[in-house]
């Protein structure tokens, strides 16, 4: 791995590699698997499972359709709470002024709490261009970023890793990166666990400054809410001196009120637990307490083009549970680097086309195709999300892209097949050379339909020249 996800195949052709891998199957066919029957179980528990979606989609769906208004507001409150809102329409801008933020503190590291938006922009990547070592503290995030590795799943980025993988990751690479793991360390998750910790100990007393996203950004109030399970989130939020916080635009819910029914259902369709063991809330600068110098940068990066995708726009109700991958059966047996994007499985096959946008590049364009529609990440994603939809809207936006030009095999095909379809005569006469064309396909067909599928065998008599030769049935009787 190259720690980046540029210049990554198209999905067809990541997949197939990710396939071969036995051991990458087997790890996330024990992950996904243990991580769905606790979802399933925790989620049973909620008697009004069903109306609590209901009321979390539209809570998203509210301040989406009035995001403009909503935008203006949280960067009121923001700033009256004593934080200092930046704007970026795209991740270059969102870099240069994270960096220019530790520069002009003189910060030649910063501490990060577990982000999908900062990954999304490739601030590490962007920082270190300028000197700048940015340390992932969530440990799975650490067993990424040590292994100059790359992020398989939402909430569990090393889930194609096992235990004994991460030992050797850790042996072998944390002396490079600061304190090195202890000489007898096993690949029991608690040694392992207490080796980050010491690990990070020291770069968490050292940074002067923390990044952070959010994973609600509360309008009426100037809020920022980070969830989280181990803690080291909350230890960047309040040790630094100086907090910066990038945060996508789609994060902003109108009233601290709406907090109530996200809470609810993120960790249950995340983690399978009934409550997050850290949720941090902050709002702008408290003298004496926690960082005393707060930035939000709000980044747009494709959201507002996503926003006006009529059919698309739900997906940025996503609370990037991952509860969608970890139905999928496709992501199951694929893992998450084919999907060549920090936004894997379901939600990163529409979330990635929708933010670039199609008819650009063969990756982004294979992604809407990456699904067997089979429906499951719609029925358990907690706010709604219509994938399977949104997935056939945008393999028709891929194929409107590419019209004109040289036609495709399959848009080639489709129009052969209207002309023979549309004169009983022609029809007749392909028929009696299907055995011929069906040998001819076989043999040299398209090996993107013939290489995944059995094409079957021509019947020896075609239907029509059946019925002539037994008069309709009444001579076979
Ligand atoms: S699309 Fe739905 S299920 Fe998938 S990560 Fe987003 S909120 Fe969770």
């Amino acid at each position: 791995m190259s720690g980046t996800f540029v210049g990554m195949p198209a999905f067809p052709t990541a997949a197939r590699e990710a396939l071969a891998d036995s051991q990458l199957r087997h790890n996330l066919a024990h992950a996904t698997g243990t991580i769905r029957a606790k979802r399933a179980r925790v989620v049973a528990e909620v008697e009004d499972w069903e109306e609590l979606r209901l009321t979390g989609a539209a809570v998203k769906e509210r301040a989406l359709l009035d995001l403009d208004t909503q935008l203006v507001r949280l960067e009121e409150t923001l700033t009256a709470n004593g934080a200092t809102v930046h704007w970026a329409r795209d991740a270059a801008e969102a870099n240069a002024i994270v960096a220019s933020i530790a520069k002009a503190h003189a910060a030649e590291e910063v501490v990060k709490v577990k982000s999908m938006v900062t990954q999304e922009i490739g601030l590490n990547e962007a920082l270190a261009a300028d000197g700048i070592a940015a340390w992932e503290t969530d440990l799975a995030e650490l067993i990424v970023q040590l292994g100059d590795d790359l992020p398989s799943h939402i909430l569990v980025p090393a889930i194609h890793r096992n235990r004994a993988e991460i030992r050797e990751i850790f042996r072998s690479r944390m002396a490079a990166a600061g304190r090195p793991a202890p000489e007898d360390l096993t690949d029991e998750p608690a040694v392992l666990a207490a080796a980050a910790r010491e690990h990070l100990r020291e770069k968490f007393l050292r940074a002067k400054v923390g990044v952070s996203g959010a994973n609600f950004a509360v309008a009426e109030t100037g809020t920022l809410v980070v969830v989280e399970s181990e803690g080291n989130g909350r230890m960047c939020l309040t040790l630094p001196e100086v907090l910066v916080s990038v945060v996508g635009i789609e994060k902003v819910v109108s009233r601290w009120e709406d907090l109530g029914p996200m809470l609810r259902l993120l960790p249950r369709s995340s983690t399978g637990e009934r409550m997050n063991p850290y949720t941090s809330t902050w709002s702008g600068v408290t003298p004496g307490d926690g960082p005393q110098e707060v930035h939000v940068v709000l980044l747009d990066n494709g959201r507002t083009r996503a926003l006006a995708d009529e059919v698309g726009r739900q997906a940025l109700r996503c609370i990037r549970c991952s509860a969608c991958l970890n139905v999928c059966p496709v992501y199951e047996r694929t893992g998450g680097h084919a999907y060549g994007s920090v936004y894997p499985g379901p939600i990163g096959a529409i979330l990635n086309p929708l933010l670039k946008g199609v008819g650009h590049d063969d990756q982004t364009d294979s992604l809407p195709y990456a699904s067997s529609l089979c429906g499951a990440c719609f029925e358990v994603c907690p706010v709604r999300i219509d994938i399977p939809s949104v997935l056939v809207d945008l393999r028709a936006q891929v194929v409107d892209a590419h019209r004109g030009g040289v036609p495709k095999p399959e848009a080639a095909a489709m129009k052969g097949a209207a002309y023979v379809l549309g004169r009983s005569r022609r029809l007749s006469a392909l028929e009696r050379l299907t055995g011929l064309g069906m040998r001819f396909a076989r043999r040299f067909g398209p090996t993107a339909w013939t290489g995944a599928r059995d094409l079957p065998h021509a019947p020896g008599e075609s239907f029509r020249a059946w019925w002539q030769r037994a008069n309709g049935g009444k001579d076979d009787a």
